[in-house]
């Protein structure tokens, strides 16, 4: 374990931007882990002056604010590594309190996952030894440790929807606890290692993957690519065989191809990161009661609402909102603004600072507030 002083830390980070940590060290292991947090302890002796100084667990960065003043704490940055797969037959649901058999009791593979590994690592890892489950969640970048933080989702899937348990490191009682999925209290970007951010730190996640074929097209701009696809073989079929055969391959709804859609619908959406910053939608949709909808959609008809199987209440799509009525689309602040393509996402040009981003932030949130009487929470996560 080695501490480092005054690390940059905007190449960390796929926003690109904000100061450097005061402390920072990168962790392979729970021992490391433990080494790095004793660096804090008061009565350690060695150390950080201020032992009362702050600690962010950094994974990929992807979904974090750096400001622009850095992080007078320590970072640690979760690089615990492994992709393991330890049961072919695993059931999912086994060590419930009740044997009963339920639809979740179908063989399931374990699939055992280090934190800090690349979540599309995971995702790729999966659909090339033919496990069925994350194909869904192609292309979101950022770690396992964090996906399960957040409980990522796109496209009709979360994570959670395959996690069989999480293990974490408990800074109170100095040792690991490993929660099974019915216990992390996931929902919508939610956790409970989110809910208790400064106790818990991620170390593995065990997904319960399936071998049976199960495309998940519920998502409608993935069932249209198939459904399109579909089509166009149809019409092709009368033509020639030999297109026949070369688009069949494309067009069934295997892992790979899911996949491989999944990618290019999301290319669309998002900005290039090697280009400009972005942590993705920098707010969460809100979610509102059933009254406070109907009222929107009585007042806008053509808005759409979604019924959210994770929370109560009614989910209401925040780009539809900030493109079709406050037509915020391209809306800037210094270096920052809300994709052209996609207004949730807030892109940070070169030279942006956080504080655009933070004040872009702002203004959004008082316009929807001022507009709609609504709340917008921040998915991403400030640095503080
Ligand atoms: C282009 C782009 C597209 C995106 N698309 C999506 C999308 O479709 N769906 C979606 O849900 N998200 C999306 N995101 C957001 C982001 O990718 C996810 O939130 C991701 O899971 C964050 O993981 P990370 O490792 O980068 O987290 P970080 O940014 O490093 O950390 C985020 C938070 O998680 C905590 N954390 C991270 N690892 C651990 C750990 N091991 N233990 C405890 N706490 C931890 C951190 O302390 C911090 O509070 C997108 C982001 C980008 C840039």
């Amino acid at each position: 374990m080695q501490i480092e002083e005054h690390v940059p830390l905007a190449s960390l980070t796929t926003f690109g931007i904000g100061g450097e940590a005061r402390y920072f060290v990168r962790v392979r292991t729970v021992e490391g882990l433990r080494e790095s947090l004793d660096f804090l302890r008061p009565g350690s002796g060695q150390g950080a002056q201020n032992k009362n100084a702050p600690v962010y667990i950094l994974g990929g960065g992807s979904n974090t604010l750096v400001p622009d003043s850095g992080f007078e704490g320590l970072v640690i940055k979760i690089e615990i590594a492994g992709i393991e797969i330890q049961e072919e037959r695993y059931k999912k649901g086994e060590d419930s309190v009740s044997n009963a058999k339920t639809e979740t009791e179908e063989n399931k593979t374990l699939v055992v996952v280090g934190a800090g590994e690349s979540w599309d690592g995971l995702v790729q890892y999966a659909v090339e030894h033919g496990l069925w489950g994350l194909e869904n969640l192609s292309g979101i970048p950022g770690t396992v440790g964090g996906a399960a933080w957040g409980n990522i989702g796109a496209y009709g899937a979360s994570a959670s929807q395959s996690v069989a348990w999480v293990e974490a490191y408990d800074r109170v009682q100095r040792e690991l606890v490993r929660l099974d999925a019915s216990l992390c209290a996931f929902g919508y970007r939610d956790s409970f290692f989110k809910q208790r951010a400064s106790r818990y730190i991620i170390t593995r996640v065990a997904f319960a993957l399936s071998r049976v074929a199960q495309p998940n097209l519920v998502y409608k701009d993935l069932a249209l690519r198939f459904a399109t696809a579909q089509q166009s073989k149809i019409t092709e079929q009368k033509t020639t065989s030999e297109v026949e055969v070369t688009i069949e391959q494309e067009t069934e709804p295997t892992l790979a191809n899911i996949r491989d859609a999944v990618l290019a619908i999301r290319r669309e959406k998002f900005p290039d990161l090697a280009i400009e910053g972005t942590a993705g939608s920098f707010f969460k949709n809100p979610i509102v009661s059933k009254e406070v909808a109907a009222a929107l959609v009585a007042k806008y008809p053509h808005m759409p609402t979604f019924a959210l199987p994770e929370a109560a209440g009614v989910k209401i799509p925040l780009a539809w909102l900030l493109d079709q009525v406050l037509q915020l689309r391209g809306f800037s602040v210094g270096g920052a603004r809300l994709f052209e393509h996609q207004p949730l996402v807030l892109v940070a040009s070169r030279g942006a600072s956080s504080a655009d981003v933070r004040t872009l932030a702002s203004e959004v949130q008082q316009k929807v507030s001022d507009a709609f009487g609504i709340r917008l929470e921040k998915e991403v996560q400030e640095m503080r």
